[in-house]
């Protein structure tokens, strides 16, 4: 386990007073290390979670070499000569069971999507090709020349997936699709990583829970719910450990506690620069922290380290600034990758997509700038995007409108309407 120290000693040009985004990511990816705990769980249970082994599969899918299309198989060799075929058709195969006839030249067999490939043909002329010409002798099919190559319309056994080769890899994370690829192999159980816990709490004294009567100057906490909703969706088990008010016993009690139940913690508020609370000194107290102020808008305080226990344990921590949009976008800028290291997940980052700007934006160049956004289809399929109202670090309402993210790099400047720029969508995420 890596102190904060190391890993700042192995980053070139590391200044906690000045970090660009893009090194808060490497910070963290050199600090996080992969939970190895794992478990059986059920195909039913195992949406989200990430696979600790890869799936090795029992069987080929498809089992059988089949037919693609409903058709006539037939011997592709009979297609060399370039010329109209006309062929007599000698029976039928059925989805679900083998035909057990034989084939000459010059025939062919009726065959339904999916059906095995009778033995010693290979080709499929789907029915919509052929003319059906009946004679004495029963059904005929023509079929016009020039139309198939040998092996059209046929799958292989095993194209999808191989019996003994690795369906799905470690570090997967299932998906509704990795979950159908499972079943189809007939495999009801696969190894997870055991989910990751993470233990929140917002910290202020002006901070009201839910059900608290409203009192002057005091605010209800959102950040809880946010991070709740955001950490549920990426499949984590949420500890919610409230409100903390700023009293060192509380919050001495509040890391102490996080720390012994939770891989990691989230606390939002109190890491301000000026910050007249006993937050900061508490996480200095109990843990290896860092204090950064990040090149970022919104969300430049982070603490980010780890906590200790008494009894030896540690945990992550994330001590994310108060404001609501900043919560937001630092846990997607940084939080989120982490976790899903800390899963194991190998799942590429969150794709950056191109969108054109419909207005102006003011950004400094020196720090990356996040901006709420809708975007949209333009006329032409492209797509582009407008900014949703108050960009102020408090106002969710803009951030409830959006559905992704504009991302200013740290050396872009100001942008001209109709300037491309790099969106992050909320899709599955938010
Ligand atoms: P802080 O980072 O503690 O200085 O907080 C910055 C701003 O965010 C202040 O206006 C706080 O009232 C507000 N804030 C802090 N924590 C929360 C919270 N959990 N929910 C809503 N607003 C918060
Ligand atoms: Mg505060």
């Amino acid at each position: 386990m890596k102190s904060i120290a190391e890993v700042a000693a192995s980053l070139e040009g590391y200044d906690p007073q000045a970090l660009s985004a893009q090194g808060v990511g490497q910070f963290l990816s050199r600090l996080i290390e992969p939970v190895t705990e794992s478990e059986d769980v059920a195909i039913h249970d195992a949406l989200d979670r990430v696979l600790a082994a890869d799936v090795i599969s029992p069987v080929n899918v498809p089992p059988h070499d089949n037919s693609a299309m409903d058709g006539y198989a037939f011997d592709g060799a009979q297609l060399a000569g370039g010329a109209a075929l006309s062929l007599k058709v000698v029976g039928t195969a059925l989805a679900g069971r083998a035909w057990q006839g034989t084939v000459q030249t010059g025939e062919c067999v009726k065959i339904m999507t999916g059906a095995i490939m009778p033995a010693g043909l290979d080709t499929v002329v789907p029915q919509e090709f052929t003319k059906g010409v009946p004679d004495q002798s029963g059904e005929r099919i023509t079929l016009p020349a020039g139309l198939l190559q040998p092996g059209d319309n046929r799958r292989f056994k095993g194209e999808d997936v191989m019996q003994g080769r690795p369906a799905l890899r470690r570090g997967e994370r299932l998906g509704p699709a990795a979950l159908g690829l499972a079943a189809s192999l007939g495999i009801a159980k696969v190894r997870v990583v055991r989910r990751v816990r993470v233990a929140c709490f917002s910290t202020g004294d002006e901070i009201l829970s839910l059900g608290d009567a409203p009192r002057e100057g005091a605010v209800y906490d959102s950040n809880r719910y946010t991070l709740l909703g955001l950490l549920t969706r990426l499949g984590c088990q949420v500890i919610d450990m409230g409100v903390v008010r700023d009293e060192p016993a509380l919050l001495e009690a509040a890391f102490t506690q996080a720390a012994e139940q939770a891989d990691v913690i989230i606390s939002s508020g109190g890491v301000s620069v000026g910050e007249a609370d006993f937050t900061k000194a508490m996480m200095k107290k109990l843990g290896d922290v860092a204090f950064w102020k990040v090149a970022m808008r919104p969300g430049r305080p982070m603490a980010v380290g780890r906590i200790g226990t008494p009894g030896g344990r540690d945990a992550i921590l994330f001590g994310l600034p108060g404001n609501p949009v900043a919560v937001m976008v630092t846990f997607l800028a940084f939080v989120r990758p982490a976790l899903l290291q800390l899963m194991g997940s190998t799942a590429a980052p969150l794709p950056l997509l191109k969108a054109t700007s419909k207005e102006a934006i003011r950004k400094k160049p020196g720090r990356t700038e996040y901006q709420r956004g809708t975007v949209s289809s333009a006329a032409d399929g492209s797509l582009q995007v407008a900014i949703t109202g108050n960009q102020g670090s408090g106002v969710l309402s803009s951030m409830v409108q959006a559905n992704g993210l504009i991302v200013l790099h740290h050396g872009q400047g100001n942008v001209a309407a109709g300037e491309a720029v790099d969106v992050m969508m909320f899709d599955g995420v938010i």
